[in-house]
């Protein structure tokens, strides 16, 4: 029979990456929670309503990516594509609008887009993220912005640049894009067929092509960052007055375009050159009208998610050793019945009870379950690094092996415990 891989776009993750996953984990607790952001968690899928009406009809991810489905009584369910439209939902639908303002959270979860698998972008992903609800003023994007680089650095994530601008707000917004619809028609020709047909949908994404006649054209387009109000351009020069007291280099990219359609005033966005095609590690922005959209009171919000698997693939964590053994529990196989499978059931269980409360002592320890020979245990107890095994012969006697020293002496099985946590020498 064809064995049956994982889909297209996904990806096992396997002990060593959880391990170095684990480690970028801490990292966030600890650079996010002494800032004061707490864990949150939503459920992996949401009503469509909640990404269409937040992340917005027009973009990307709500027309080609999403996984919709039918849960079978007529509601149209979507795996979460990311992560803020879920916290504000989360944030409004328990009134935490009441608490002390702002609130801030972060998050490690999985999100899933129907995208073209390449390195770096897959169709389950991780992320981590960060959101501050209820502060309106340039301190909280500059604190979030901060907090992102701290961990980008603590993961050692190579060739970092930051990039930053400032969308304005809606209404600055819907003038701009008439006068840039106004621009692209006018070059028309010159555009790329993708571009040229989403002119009227969405005109801010022809600065993401690629193609060079669209590039050409882009270079003399309109910029938003030239037609900001004074309130905004006032709020986009302090963010960068922070930035600057901070250390944090940046460069002012006024086609910096993300492709979720919430972002207000601040917007930006980390890459590594070590990551090729794919390079954005992590970005977010500012989304003062979203938690409104999303029928919550008005309340202003700023926020960020990182690509866990691109933070891995730039960063350069160090290796991870494997947790200490302090313990492996052998058994003696008798006759033609192993102890392990069937035979000398007295023995296993006194095995198996050594174990259980060696780990209930504090110790890490582990129980032969594979039926190997004697020296097959002794040589993966050697293989897992075990500081001691404990051949048990009996349901009261054991040989305790120093694997340091290579001593060995028959003791009572009670006393094995209390001599290893002693770390005392057997002879
Ligand atoms: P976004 O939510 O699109 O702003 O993405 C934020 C970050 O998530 C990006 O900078 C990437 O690091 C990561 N990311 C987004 N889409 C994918 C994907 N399909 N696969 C892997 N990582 C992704």
């Amino acid at each position: 029979m064809t064995p049956i891989q994982a889909p297209k776009g996904t990806f096992d993750i396997l002990p060593p990456d959880a391990e170095r996953r684990s480690i970028l984990e801490s990292h966030a607790r600890r650079i996010l929670g002494a800032a004061g952001y707490q864990r949150i968690e939503t459920p992996a899928f949401e009503a469509t309503e909640l990404f269409a009406r937040g992340v917005g009809e027009a973009t990307d991810i709500v027309q080609k990516e999403m996984y919709t489905f039918d849960d079978g009584g007529g509601r149209s369910l979507t795996l979460r594509p990311e992560g803020t439209a879920p916290v504000c939902r989360a944030y409004v639908e328990h009134g935490m609008h009441k608490l002390p303002q702002p609130v801030k959270f972060w998050y490690q979860s999985s999100f899933f887009r129907a995208e073209a698998p390449q390195r770096g972008r897959y169709r389950q992903f991780w992320q981590i993220g960060a959101e501050a609800i209820g502060a309106a003023g340039p301190a909280a994007d500059a604190e979030l912005i901060v907090l992102l680089a701290e961990l980008l650095e603590a993961m050692l994530v190579k060739g970092l640049r930051l990039r930053i601008a400032s969308l304005g707000n809606p209404e600055t917004r819907a003038r701009y894009r008439e006068q840039l619809t106004a621009y692209l028609r006018a070059h028309e020709d010159a555009l790329s067929l993708d571009v040229r047909g989403r002119i009227d949908l969405n005109p801010l994404r022809a600065f993401d092509a690629t193609d060079p006649g669209t590039r050409a054209v882009m270079q003399d387009a309109p910029k938003l960052l030239d037609a900001l109000t004074p309130e905004d351009a006032e709020h986009f020069a302090e963010v960068r007055g922070l930035l600057d007291v901070a250390g944090l280099r940046y460069e002012i990219d006024p086609t910096l375009v993300r492709g979720l359609d919430y972002y207000t005033r601040t917007v930006f966005e980390f890459t590594s050159d070590a990551l090729g095609a794919q390079s954005g590690v992590g970005g977010g922005g500012r989304y003062d009208r979203l938690i409104e959209q999303l029928g919550g009171p008005p309340t202003p919000g700023s926020g960020w998610a990182a690509g866990v698997e691109r933070i891995l693939l730039a960063g350069a964590s160090p290796p991870v050793a494997p947790d200490p053994v302090d313990l492996f529990v052998a058994l003696v196989r008798r006759g033609s019945t192993s102890a392990t499978a069937a035979g000398d059931g007295a023995a296993t269980r006194a095995a198996f009870l050594l174990a259980h409360e060696a780990r209930r002592a504090g110790l890490s320890a582990q129980l032969e379950l594979a039926d190997r020979s004697l020296k097959g245990q002794l040589k993966q107890a050697d293989r897992l690094g075990a500081r001691y095994v404990a051949i048990v012969n009996d349901e009261t006697q054991a040989s305790l092996k120093d694997m340091a020293g290579g001593e060995q002496a028959d003791v009572p099985i009670p006393t094995v415990i209390p001599t290893i946590l002693r770390g005392s020498r057997l002879v």
